[in-house]
This record gives structure tokens, C-alpha cells and sequence, in this order.
């Protein structure tokens, strides 16, 4: 990616310029400069246009949505950050693989391309395909869950605790106490906490724990990555304890990546080489491919054990199909199987990992309170620092979610008491009133994330305008998704 490139001086995404050399000497020339921008490391081969909106008719839009913005339109929206997940755009060569795709019922050839680069890039020889990452831990728990069963996680996706409760179990989070605090920018505020998780198996005895999950990056946590040493560390306390440990994989590239920049002793190491220790470190993982797989849709579930794979082989025929489809057509396998290889390119993951850490530096800039450092696939606005005008009650996270779509057409999620309600928090501290902005995979260039940090801007400067909410429908079950409110 360096080298000489007049149309890169614009200034994209400018990196750090950490030890960088400031020119590089190469073969041909004396020196050439060296460009410190990076850049999307793609160019587009097919568009799909934005209509534009004004302030009038968003308002309209989304009084007529109860202020809850999925319930929106998405041809209402200019750009959408309500999540990264199944929302990237796919390459030239999966599209290729779109057209490729054997459709056999049985024994496919997409299955074994498929199989091949997933054990190639983990290790795992026993792979699944399942429709998305929720019917893997669906399948995963039905064979491990159960009443009396407690299933600990450093965080907890909400499918996954939702699937670990189906099964009667319960699951628990236990995320190091960094975690709760926003502004400190601690590198892997990920991590498990190890003494907590010694602490669970000495009170509750090892039997009633089937396994111990992390989530890499983790999702709920405002997107930080796990360390290795902390990988290595609970997978020396599972060892101990002849636990199995499980990955939700979901984002597991990024997680790479992050450890390769901040971890010191693995800086010199391939990505590739860091995310098969990540693997090997584990008996078995659950992966949502809508997120580092590079689909629109699709998921695994990698097994060691072979009694639990003749097993999971028997739930997955019942509910998602034959094992070499999962639930999937034979073109998605091929889509996945290009997604895998792609999402460990360096230059991918420098482009995909600065353009979230732009957008959290520009914040910041504009006086906006971030969970700091950035991590792997959003930045999430400490609604509740930028709104203390907004008490939790009256969901500051949801008045900045509609100021956003408000100026800019925005699209974002609250993390916070919409979605949670008062249900007590991991840490037992207040809960974070969250808005995420998610940055779909490939999607926007830069001047789309420039708007998006202008919009931002406009609402920090008339934030003494936003106003609180009140829920007027509540549903019973994740009341996030289709509750309505108004405005006080
Ligand atoms: C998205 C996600 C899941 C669930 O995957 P789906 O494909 O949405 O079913 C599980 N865990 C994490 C960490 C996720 O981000």
C-alpha cells in the first residue's frame, strides 16, 4: 500500500504515524516519499444510491416510527450504523462464488472448498455450516445446557445468554472491572476476568459449568478485543479444571489484528498465525459469518470432540439441514469460504481497524465522551456523559439516537435502558447509557463517516436541545426491537 501515490494525499484516514519511517527506499528511485494514508484497499465495481432526505421529512419519519429507529425504512435512512452484522459488501470473487456454488443436496463441492479454508485458517477439522451464529449456540447449548447449568463468558452476546437461558441454564458474565470505566484505555478491556472466573468454579464446583466461552472481540463491551496472555491465562485455569473452553468467534480477525498491534511479544507475528493460536487454544467455537466470514449470511460451529460432533450432526439435520449445507444454499458456502481468506488481509484489517479508530478520534475531538480505546467494529457515544441533563429514566441513549437520525439521516443503536431495561450489570456499577454507531464491513469511504462525524459535531453543539423520552409500548421480550416512545 505505500508507495508513490499522488491520489492518496488527500488524507484518508491519515494513520498514526507510529515509528513509521517517513521515507522508504526502494529499488528503482532514490526515495520515494512515503505515504503514511490509509486507504480503502478496494474500488468499486457496483453502487447502490442513497436518497436523500431533509430535516423536515426525517422528522415526520420518525415521529410516524415512535421514535424507535428500526422501525424505520432503511431507503429512509443515508447511513447506516445500526449494525455490522450480514450488512458488508462482498468482493468480485465472492460474487464469483455466488455463480459457482454446487447446489448438490449432498457432498457438494462448495461444502468441501469451504471446509478446507475453515480448517486451513483454525485448525478445526470438524466444521458445521448453520444459517447464522444463533442456530450454532442454539445447537451448542441444547447439547451442553440445561437446568443447574452455568455457562460463564467475559460478556455475553445477547443471542448467546438468550440461548444458554432456553436451555435452563444461566449464564453468567465476567468481565475485568476496566470494563465498566469509559475512559480507560486500557487495551484489552475484553479480557475475562481470571480470578472471578477461579472464583465461579470454587463456589459453584466445575461440575455444574459445561464450558467457558469468550467472545472475541467482545461485542457487548463496546467492541475490545481479549488478549492472547488472557486466552492463554483462562485456558490454563480450564486445563486445570478439564473444562472445555469455547470461542464466539464472531470477530475473530479483528481480535487478531487488535493483539497484533497492542500486545507487545505478538507484534512480529502474521495475523494469520495469531488467529490460529486463538483456535488452537480452543475445543470448540461458535461463529456468526455475518460479521469477520464477509455474508450476508451464514455461521459455524467448529467441534474437537467427536461424540459431540456425531451429536450436533443430528440437531443440525433436524432444524437446519443435510451437514454439508446447514441451512444454507451451496453459493453461500462458496461466499463464505472467499469471506474467510479475506478477512485476515493485512491491508483489509489496517484500512477496516483505522477507519473505526477515525471515526473515534473525530468524535473525541468534537468533545464527544467515547468507550475509549476504540475497538474492533464500532465506537460506542457515552450517551449518558454527553446528556447529564437526561436522566436514565428518559433513556439518554435513545435522544441521542434520534438526534442523530434527526440532523444527519444516521442510523445508530441505544445500548443502554431501552435495551436492558433494569436488569443489574456484570460489574454491579450503574449500566452505561451506549450509543453504538456499527460500521458495516466495505460499505462507506471516508467522506460518509466524515458526514457522520460533522452530524455528531452538530448534535454535541445543541445537545442542550435534545430532549428525554417516554416508553408508551413496552413488548414483553427485547422491547428494544418494536417499543414506541414520545418525546417530554
Ligand atoms: C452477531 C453475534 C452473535 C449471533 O450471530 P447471528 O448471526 O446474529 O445469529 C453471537 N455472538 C456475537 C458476539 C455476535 O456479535
Amino acid at each position: 500500500m505505500a508507495g508513490p501515490c499522488e491520489f492518496a494525499r488527500g488524507g484518508l484516514f491519515v494513520g498514526p504515524a507510529v515509528g513509521a519511517p517517513r521515507f522508504v527506499k526502494t529499488k528503482n528511485s532514490e526515495y520515494d516519499a512515503h505515504v503514511k494514508t490509509i486507504i480503502e484497499p478496494f474500488r468499486i465495481k457496483s453502487i447502490e444510491p442513497i436518497r436523500m432526505t431533509t430535516r423536515d421529512e426525517r422528522e415526520r419519519i420518525l415521529r410516524e416510527a415512535g421514535f424507535n429507529v428500526f422501525l424505520i425504512r432503511a431507503e429512509d435512512v443515508l447511513i447506516d450504523l445500526l449494525t455490522d452484522s450480514g450488512t458488508g459488501a462482498m468482493s468480485a470473487e465472492q460474487w464469483a462464488g455466488i455463480m459457482r456454488g454446487d447446489e448438490s443436496y449432498a457432498g457438494a463441492t462448495s461444502f468441501y472448498r469451504f471446509q478446507d479454508r475453515i480448517t486451513e485458517l483454525t485448525g478445526f477439522e470438524h466444521v458445521l455450516p448453520t444459517h447464522q451464529g444463533r442456530a450454532s449456540e442454539r445447537i451448542l447449548f441444547e447439547l451442553v445446557g440445561g437446568p443447574d447449568k452455568i455457562v460463564p463468558n467475559n460478556a455475553h452476546f445477547d443471542t448467546t445468554r438468550a440461548n444458554v437461558e432456553h436451555s435452563g441454564a444461566k449464564a453468567v458474565d465476567l468481565p475485568i472491572p476496566e470494563a465498566a470505566e469509559p475512559k480507560n484505555r486500557h487495551p484489552f478491556k475484553g479480557n475475562m476476568n481470571v480470578a472471578a472466573l477461579e472464583k465461579l468454579i470454587a463456589d459453584v464446583g466445575r461440575d455444574r459449568i459445561p464450558l467457558v466461552m469468550v467472545t472475541v472481540t467482545n461485542n457487548s463491551g463496546g467492541g475490545q478485543p481479549v488478549s492472547m496472555a488472557n486466552l492463554r491465562a483462562v485456558r490454563a485455569v480450564c486445563d486445570k479444571h478439564k473444562l472445555p473452553l469455547f470461542l464466539d468467534a464472531c470477530r475473530f480477525s479483528e481480535n487478531a489484528f487488535l493483539i497484533k498491534q497492542r500486545e507487545p511479544d505478538m507484534k512480529d507475528r502474521t495475523v494469520r498465525e495469531i488467529v490460529r493460536e486463538m483456535f488452537d487454544l480452543a475445543d470448540g467455537a461458535t461463529i456468526s459469518a455475518k460479521k469477520d466470514g464477509m455474508v450476508n449470511i451464514g455461521g459455524l460451529l467448529l467441534l474437537r470432540d467427536e461424540q459431540m460432533l456425531y451429536r450436533a450432526s443430528n440437531l443440525l439435520i433436524l432444524t437446519e439441514g443435510f451437514i454439508t449445507y446447514g441451512g444454507l444454499a451451496g453459493r453461500d458456502l462458496e461466499a463464505m469460504a472467499q469471506g474467510f481468506e479475506e478477512v485476515v488481509h493485512d491491508d483489509y484489517l489496517a484500512y477496516r481497524i483505522r477507519s473505526v479508530e477515525y471515526l473515534g478520534e473525530k468524535l473525541i475531538a468534537a468533545g464527544i465522551p467515547i468507550v475509549e480505546p476504540p475497538g474492533g467494529h464500532a465506537i460506542y457515544i457515552d450517551a449518558g456523559a454527553l446528556c447529564p441533563h437526561i436522566p436514565p429514566a428518559q433513556f439518554p441513549g435513545q435522544a441521542v439516537v434520534c438526534g442523530l437520525y434527526r440532523i444527519g439521516g444516521v442510523r445508530s443503536v441505544e445500548i443502554g435502558s431501552v435495551m436492558f431495561g433494569n436488569a443489574p450489570t456484570a460489574t454491579g456499577k450503574p449500566r452505561l447509557e451506549l450509543v453504538r454507531l456499527a460500521m458495516p464491513r466495505r460499505v462507506y469511504t471516508q467522506s460518509h463517516i466524515d458526514y457522520v462525524i460533522e452530524a455528531a459535531a452538530e448534535l454535541a453543539a445543541s445537545k442542550a436541545n435534545l430532549r428525554g423520552l417516554r416508553m408508551t409500548h413496552q413488548p414483553p421480550v427485547l422491547r428494544h426491537f418494536t417499543a414506541r416512545f414520545e418525546e417530554i
